[in-house]
């Protein structure tokens, strides 16, 4: 079931009820792809509907910010938990890891995937890691085939949005894989680059303060996430709040 928050389609599941269904395209044959949208990518949606599309058009649409969460709140569509991109990885990479699967991990800094990779090999050691390349490459083409000829069945694609939805929409098929997502920074937290909030902060929906602190220069990204909820009761006020829960 699908729950619209500001025009894009999110699935509404728990943690564990997304980690079984990704689970499910992870052991299929065919190529799918999982996206984790945050209120960024919702303001960012709402002006580049290419990008709208393909998110809509995902095979698991995950809240990853607690500004959608309240979101869905204001319009009157609550959402059973925020469900964390990085959580979902982490998620993924235990199934995998039960299945003896293959990773590759594209994208962030040069070294950045190697050392991403070292580390989640440390804590899953059946996963076999066909591969890495870093997310600063000018032609797509030969990474395209790189990624390919790995034949990895997980892919992660940590190149920010939306350029990293628009790679695995172009390419995604071509590698593949059985499941891409995604997944931001997800890479640099992974090598131990950033720190992610603690726990209890993550629970108390305060993840996105904790970043602020360690990353004071995202002020001005940060700045316009607040104008997300101010659309939501925009939408609840003039009554298209509770439209299509498909
Ligand atoms: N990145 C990349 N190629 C680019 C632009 C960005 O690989 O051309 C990487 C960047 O190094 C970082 C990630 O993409 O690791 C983007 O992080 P962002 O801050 O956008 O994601 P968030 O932390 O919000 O999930």
């Amino acid at each position: 079931m699908k729950t619209n928050i500001l025009d894009i389609q999110f699935d509404n599941l728990t943690r564990e009820e997304a980690r079984q269904a990704g689970a499910e395209l992870l052991r299929s044959s065919d190529f799918h792809y999982a996206v984790t949208p945050n209120p960024e990518f919702i303001l960012t949606a709402d002006k580049d509907l290419e990008f709208q599309k393909i998110l809509n058009q995902a095979d698991l649409v995950l809240p990853d910010g607690i500004g959608v969460v309240y979101s869905a709140k204001i319009l009157g569509t609550p959402l059973k938990e925020r469900v964390a991109g990085f959580d979902f990885a982490c998620d993924m990479l235990d199934v995998l890891d039960e299945m003896g699967g293959r990773l590759y991990l594209l994208g962030s800094k040069p070294g950045v995937a190697e050392e991403a990779g070292r580390r989640i090999l440390e804590q899953h050691p059946n996963i076999v890691l066909c591969g890495v390349h870093d997310g600063y490459f000018q032609d797509s083409d030969p990474v395209a085939h790189e990624v390919a000829q790995a034949q990895p069945d997980l892919l992660f694609v940590c190149l920010g949005a939306p350029k990293q939805e628009k790679w695995i929409t172009r390419f995604g098929l071509l590698t593949g894989a059985k499941l891409a997502i995604g997944l931001g920074g997800a890479l640099d937290v992974f090598a131990g680059n950033v720190e992610r909030a603690p726990e209890q902060w993550q629970k108390l929906g305060m993840e996105w303060a904790y970043r602020l602190v360690k990353e004071p220069k995202r002020i001005g990204r940060m700045a316009k996430l607040p104008l997300v909820l101010v659309k939501a009761a925009g939408r609840r006020a003039s009554g298209r709040g509770k439209q299509r829960v498909l």
